[in-house]
């Protein structure tokens, strides 16, 4: 393939690329996002590969093969619960895959760069392998934080920011060392003691961060996946990696923004940790009962009320309650009751995780409202129904400013005349603070798995 054609084909691909960034931000473009983005990467990788004069194809297409078909496994079995940790996974690769790419083309014999072109090359390996290091290792730990098979508790290790601060120094002078190596074998040396101390940095920033502040670490690991991306590009002289490797890390860092703004925390101190320590003070929760309610009383509320707010949260996709909730809506409309969905901004384990499974559930989107829209609504609310959500309507984040999750804006569903909670117990959300608001005077709990709940609320609505 000529060189001229490769460029037609990598910005065709950059643009397709940017139409789908543009298509995934609104619910009702995102599928043909979806689509620009599959285009755009099949033709990605058909230049990259035919640009290449490599002779016998056999190894790549097997290689290709086989990825394709663990992704394509992989990724119709996993339940929708299970989409972060997916995420968090793939994230991972784009990691180690910078990780690989550096080293092997720092000790590939072919590489003849001199002078300044020699510098400029090595100082985007060792920038990419440090960068692809660390996303390795932070998304493998939050991999595990958001399986469950590590706490979600913040690891404080005493003084560990002078650890980590420690590490960056250290890896600073291994790249000076490493640029000042005479020949590839004494370069090796750093470069590799580099990649196990970015690969420690990588785990403790992680490991540092505990509960609600995990979505701010998805996403910001999405963001370092980008660059890795963009400094592998470089070192592979390959223009379109760096273009979506920026777009990748850019739009992930905005994303980043955007959370810490709506959980109220400061960007810095979210990746530098220690926020979200598990447990919590439970005074608040102490005071007053919790009153359990049935299906009928449910029903019978909700059929009585003109003003229904109902507050969706990673409850609801456990229990794959989503197709219940959009017929209740449905009957309650019909009814002239006026239904709404309240979205908190990390409910669920993924940002639009909610709007995903009601988009997929055919609830209405002039219905589905951020939190911001709807939350001063509350006290003309007859009924608030919170439907496996905990920790986004908590009202210990504005009551109680010992609570690990103090500042963070949270859904008043209190305010509501009745707050209805679905949830199986009285177990913690992820966070794993306790919540006073099931303790509330207007709180009715409705124990049970929420499909289980809102398909005997439907069949009582109708009879
Ligand atoms: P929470 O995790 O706070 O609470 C979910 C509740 O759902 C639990 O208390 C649980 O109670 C209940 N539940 C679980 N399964 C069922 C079921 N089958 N039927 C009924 N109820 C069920 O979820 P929220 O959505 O309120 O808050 C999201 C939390 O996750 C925040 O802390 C956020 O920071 C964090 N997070 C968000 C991410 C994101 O990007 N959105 C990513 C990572 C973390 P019980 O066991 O009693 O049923």
């Amino acid at each position: 393939m000529t060189a001229g054609l490769v460029t037609v084909a990598y910005i065709g691909a950059s643009i397709l690329f940017i139409l789908s960034l543009g298509g995934l931000s609104n619910q009702e473009t995102a599928r043909r996002g979806n689509v620009y983005g599959i285009v755009g990467m099949a033709i990605a990788v058909a230049a990259t590969v035919f640009a290449v004069n490599i002779g016998d194809y056999t190894v790549l297409v097997a290689a290709v093969v086989i990825g394709a078909a663990i992704g394509i496994l992989v990724a119709s079995r996993v339940a929708m619960t299970q989409m972060p940790q997916l995420v968090a996974i793939l994230h991972s690769f784009v990691g180690l895959a910078a990780v690989l790419v550096g080293i092997a083309s720092y000790v590939d014999p072919r590489a003849a760069f001199l002078g300044v072109e020699k510098t400029i090359h090595e100082v985007e390996i060792f920038l990419g392998v440090f960068i692809g290091a660390i996303t390795f290792t932070g998304s493998v730990i939050a991999f595990g934080k958001l399986q469950g098979s590590i706490s979600g508790r913040p690891l404080l290790l005493p003084a560990r920011h002078a650890l980590n601060l420690v590490g960056i120094v250290v890896c600073l002078w291994l790249g000076y060392e490493f640029l000042g190596a005479a020949d590839h074998g004494a370069g090796v040396i750093p470069l590799l003691v580099m990649t196990a101390i970015a690969f420690a940095i990588g785990a403790h920033l992680v490991m540092a961060i505990g509960g609600a502040d995990m979505p701010v670490v998805v996403s910001m690991l999405n963001s370092y996946s980008g660059w890795a991306a963009a400094a592998t590009g470089f070192m592979l002289s390959n223009d379109l990696l760096i273009v979506v490797g920026a777009l990748v890390g850019s739009s992930g860092a905005i994303l980043s923004y955007i959370m810490c703004r709506a959980m109220n925390r400061h960007f810095l101190g979210v990746i530098l940790g220690g926020f979200g320590v598990a447990g919590g003070t439970a005074a608040a929760a102490a005071e007053g009962k919790v009153v359990a309610t049935t299906v009928e009383e449910t029903a019978a509320m909700l059929l009585d009320a003109r003003n229904v707010i109902i507050v969706p949260g990673y409850g609801m996709a456990v229990a794959q309650a989503q197709q219940a909730v959009s017929e209740v809506t449905s009957f309650l409309r019909a009814a002239g009751v006026n239904v709404r969905f309240g979205i908190h901004p990390v409910a669920g384990r993924l940002p639009g995780h909610m709007n995903v499974l009601l988009a997929e559930s055919k609830v209405p989107y002039d219905i589905v409202f951020e939190m911001d829209e709807l939350n001063d609504d509350f006290p003309d609310t007859d009924v608030a129904l919170v439907i496996g959500a905990n920790d986004i309507v908590n009202p210990g984040a504005q009551e109680d400013p010992e609570s690990p999750i103090a500042g963070m804006p949270v859904l008043e569903v209190w305010k509501a005349q009745t707050a209805v909670v679905l949830k199986r117990s009285m177990a913690t959300g992820y966070a794993g603070v306790d919540n006073p608001l099931f303790h509330k005077e207007n709180t009715r709990m409705l124990f049970g798995d929420a499909k289980d709940s809102v398909d005997e609320v439907l069949r009582t609505l109708k009879k």
